[in-house]
Parts: structure tokens; C-alpha cells; sequence
């Protein structure tokens, strides 16, 4: 063996390529830093105030995933702080499956509750996905039979295509294109045990294909996966999020969400399929078992979060979130318009002006960001908004404005 041989140190490279990623990533990192854009510390007075202490400059947040406005409620701030008094503790800093707080059994509860199906929570949705999703890659999920093809849409989010490695060392892992259903079905129809891992409602906008892959998973008993940290809490009547509300829950699907976005706390859930699994994953599930929890201060305000999602006020939350939307749609048509999701891109073409576009705003006092290619397609360039229910009214009013104003000077 030759020593100075690098092909007998670098990895083969299947399922991840730093040096590749970086290639691309950083340039557009550096580019975002340079236009101020990023390290930006603040104040909270609102997600509508958000204040720079140096300089003075105040603006609004239109790039948060809190889009119900419930990182700043009132009762759920009251339950972190109830949950740290009651309990006198941070967290026991012991593993979950051996000894946990009533006041996490009691989330575990309320979640189940609320999303009608088994509900283990997490330190995060990554960790859940991280540990959840070699076990169905290797067959201890989702029944028995051996190990399934792990199929990844193309577009699904980052914490679950960075967990491809771990799968490939249990599967074989192959790449979709995305919401590809006649690709899928190929699959299902040469192997017999197949998984498809894909996000509820896109980060970049749209939504899986729903009815399709139940009718692949009645056919040919796909196993299917989906990320809603999306859609949680702003679709369904007790914020089930898409997928949830428009399915049945049986041992052949998992859903996992992000607690810190609409749900507006901190943590991730996962909802089974099947009961036996709960268990099962607490004890096995790589990092949610050797990992923390969900700590005290989370845990309480999950819980006042959840109840407030059994209350009226959620709906009228969601309606508040519709009508800025709405709005939004009605100044600026776009391919997203009317698709009920939060997420909308204004598309100018060239990347420059998208950078451009998004440093006006900021300076103007708003912040967004500028997105191009990889994340949009090449020459579809544009600045990503993230409409909330708590967005004042003549906020957006006088952001559609400033847009409009930019986009005319531009
Ligand atoms: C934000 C996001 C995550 C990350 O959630 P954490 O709970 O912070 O790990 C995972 N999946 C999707 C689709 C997301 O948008």
C-alpha cells in the first residue's frame, strides 16, 4: 500500500460529500455575511421588533417558522417558568426509559391525546429522525421481514438526508425525484419491503403527494415517513399538521414534527403507527435514548402549548395566519398563491438582485432572505418570506409597500 495514496483515505463518498457541499454552501454563506445579513444580534420586543443594540436599527422578522406567533405567548412563556418551579429541577440527566418526571409522561399523554396516536417526544425532530429512521432502514420498524430500500425524495429536508449514511450501512438508500409516485412504484414492484422518507409540506413551498402514496402503501405495503415540522399546528383543528389530519394512523406510517415551530416551544414528537414502537424507541432509538430529553423548562411549555391547541383560540390563530396570507397572495400572485402554506417566494431571476433585493429590505427594516440556486432552481432566484399570524396588519401592509417600491426601482 502506498502511504501517500489518498484514494486509500478519502470515504467513498456515497451518501455525503463535504468537500462538494462546502464548495457551493460557503461562497453563498460568505456572500450573506458580507451583505450584513448574517451574525445580527438582537433584542425581542416582538417578532415584529426585533432590535439591533449597537446601532438602534429595529425590523421585522418575515424568515421565522414560528408561525403562529406562539413563541412569544403569554401562557406558554408561563408554563416553562410553572414547570422549573414545580418540579425545583433542570432535569434528572438520566436516561428517559429508566426513570422520568410525571410532568414528561404527562406531555407524552397530552401529545397522544392531541394527535390521537402513540406521541414520543424528543430533544428535537432531527434526534427523532436521526434515531428513527436506521431502524426502519434495518426492519425493527414497521414490522417484521428484514431490512426495507430506503427511498429519499429528492427534496426532503436536511435532517433526514444527512442521516443517509447511517441507513446505507443497514440498506440499500436510493435518491427520488421529487414527488416521483411512477418512480416509487418501480421501486415497490422490484423489492419487496420498501420505505419512502419525505417531508409533509415543503420548506421550499408545495406538499407531498398524499392520496398517491397511500394508494402505493395499499398495494404494496410501503412503508412511509414524513417529516411535518411545516405544517404542525397550522393545519387541522387541533393543529395536527397535514398529514395527520388527512390520514389514519396505521403501523406502517411515522410522523415526525419540530415543537419548535408553529407548535412555538422547543422539541420534536413522534407519532407512531404502532403502540409496540413506543417503547421500542425509547430504549433504541440511538440518540433519544443516549441523548437528553425534552428538559423541565420545554416540557412545560409544550404542555401549556398543546392545551392551548385544544382551545378555540387555536383556530382563530390559524385564521389570523390565512388572512396575512391571504393578503400577501392578493398584492403578490405567485405559483404558491392560494396553497394555504405560509412559505412564499418573491422570484426576480437573477441572484444578485435577490441578494440585493433582501439587503434593501433589511435596511428598510424587515428581514428575509435571499434564495438561489441549489435551494431554488438556477435563474429563479428570489427572497423567501415567511408570512405569521402575528404579523401586524399595517406591518404587512407597509412591507408589501416597500417591496413593491424596491422591485420598481430594481
Ligand atoms: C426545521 C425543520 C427541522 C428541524 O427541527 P428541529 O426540531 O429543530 O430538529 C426538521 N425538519 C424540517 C422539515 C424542518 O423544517
Amino acid at each position: 500500500m502506498n502511504q501517500n495514496d489518498p484514494s486509500d483515505i478519502v470515504g467513498p463518498h456515497h451518501y455525503r460529500n463535504a468537500e462538494a457541499m462546502l464548495a457551493h454552501g460557503e461562497r453563498v454563506w460568505l456572500r450573506a455575511a458580507e451583505s450584513g445579513l448574517l451574525d445580527i444580534h438582537v433584542d425581542h420586543e416582538s417578532n415584529d421588533r426585533l432590535i439591533v443594540r449597537e446601532t438602534g436599527h429595529e425590523f421585522t422578522l418575515l424568515c421565522s417558522c414560528s408561525y403562529l406567533g406562539l413563541n412569544h405567548h403569554p401562557r406558554i412563556i408561563e408554563g416553562a417558568v410553572t414547570a422549573l418551579r414545580k418540579t425545583g429541577t433542570t432535569a434528572l440527566s438520566i436516561a428517559e426509559i429508566r426513570v422520568r418526571l410525571n410532568l414528561l409522561v404527562e406531555l407524552e399523554e397530552s401529545l397522544r391525546d392531541l394527535y390521537r396516536a402513540p406521541a414520543l417526544p424528543g430533544v428535537s425532530c432531527s434526534v427523532l429522525t436521526a434515531g428513527i429512521l436506521p431502524l426502519i432502514a434495518s426492519g425493527h420498524i414497521g414490522g417484521a421481514g428484514g431490512p426495507r430500500v430506503m427511498v429519499f425524495d429528492r427534496f426532503c429536508h436536511f435532517s433526514m438526508a444527512y442521516i443517509k449514511p447511517i441507513c446505507g450501512d443497514e440498506s440499500l438508500v436510493l435518491n427520488c425525484p421529487h414527488n416521483d409516485l411512477n418512480y416509487l412504484e418501480d421501486i415497490c414492484k422490484k423489492y419487496p419491503r420498501v420505505a419512502y422518507v419525505a417531508d409533509g409540506a415543503y420548506s421550499m413551498g408545495g406538499r407531498t403527494v398524499l392520496e398517491g402514496l397511500l394508494d402505493l402503501q395499499n398495494r404494496y405495503g410501503l412503508f412511509l415517513y414524513f417529516d411535518d415540522s411545516h405544517s404542525l399546528s397550522i393545519e387541522g383543528p387541533r393543529g395536527e399538521g397535514y398529514v395527520r389530519a388527512n390520514i389514519e394512523m396505521n403501523p406502517l406510517t411515522l410522523i415526525v414534527g419540530s415543537l419548535a415551530k408553529g407548535f412555538g416551544a422547543s422539541g420534536g414528537v413522534a407519532m407512531l403507527g404502532d403502540e409496540r414502537d413506543f417503547q421500542f424507541l425509547y430504549r433504541n432509538a440511538g440518540p433519544v435514548t443516549w441523548s437528553q430529553n425534552i428538559d423541565v423548562a420545554a416540557t412545560g411549555a409544550c404542555l401549556a402549548s398543546a392545551d392551548l391547541h385544544r382551545s378555540p383560540e387555536l383556530g382563530q390563530l390559524q385564521e389570523k395566519l390565512r388572512r396575512n396570507i391571504d393578503y400577501f397572495d392578493q398584492r403578490f400572485p405567485t405559483r404558491f398563491s392560494g396553497n394555504g402554506l405560509p412559505i412564499r417566494l418573491i422570484e426576480v431571476g437573477d441572484e444578485d438582485l435577490a441578494v440585493r433585493l433582501s439587503e434593501e429590505l433589511y435596511r428598510n427594516g424587515y428581514y428575509c432572505s435571499a434564495v438561489f440556486f441549489p435551494i431554488v432552481a438556477r435563474g429563479a432566484a428570489g427572497v423567501r418570506i415567511m408570512l405569521r399570524a402575528d404579523l401586524e396588519t399595517d406591518r404587512l401592509v407597509s412591507f408589501c409597500n416597500t417591496v413593491e417600491s424596491l422591485m420598481v426601482s430594481a
